[in-house]
């Protein structure tokens, strides 16, 4: 895709304005601008990866740090002795509208459970 079309590369190059929750030379982290829970935080990439499916080897080191921020994130965030779910939305079915890599951290409050579809919600 055309990377200088990507929303979130925008905000990885301060073009586009975000809350700064967290941010290291690999990835930023900053707050929904649509929270769906008390605590709905995204850690991406500063580097542009579309898609969880299009990551190869040479990703693992990325895909594990972004992880580890999303637990540190959950810390900070004051949500981690409670509980949270870090997650990826992938493709249509999983309701991805970001083409730029995330990991979703969720918390602050108790969430819906796993695997919910629109018919058995
Ligand atoms: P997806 O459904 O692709 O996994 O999630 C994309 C997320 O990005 C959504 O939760 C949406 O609210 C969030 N989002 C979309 N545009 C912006 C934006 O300009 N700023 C911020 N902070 N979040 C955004
Ligand atoms: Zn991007």
């Amino acid at each position: 895709m055309d990377k200088s079309k990507c929303l979130f590369c925008d905000i990885v190059q301060g073009k586009l304005p975000s809350t700064n929750i967290y941010s290291d030379d690999q990835c930023i982290a900053f707050n929904d601008i649509n929270p769906v829970a008390n605590v709905h935080v995204l850690v991406i990439p500063r580097e542009h990866v579309t898609y969880l499916t299009e990551t190869t080897k040479q990703h693992e080191k990325l895909l594990g740090h972004l992880m580890r921020v999303g637990a540190r994130v959950a810390n900070q965030m004051g949500t981690a002795e409670d509980g949270y779910r870090v997650t990826v939305n992938q493709g249509a079915n999983a309701g991805q509208i970001v083409d730029h890599l995330h990991l979703h951290v969720l918390g602050g409050e108790q969430l819906n459970s796993l695997g919910t579809t629109l018919e058995n919600p």
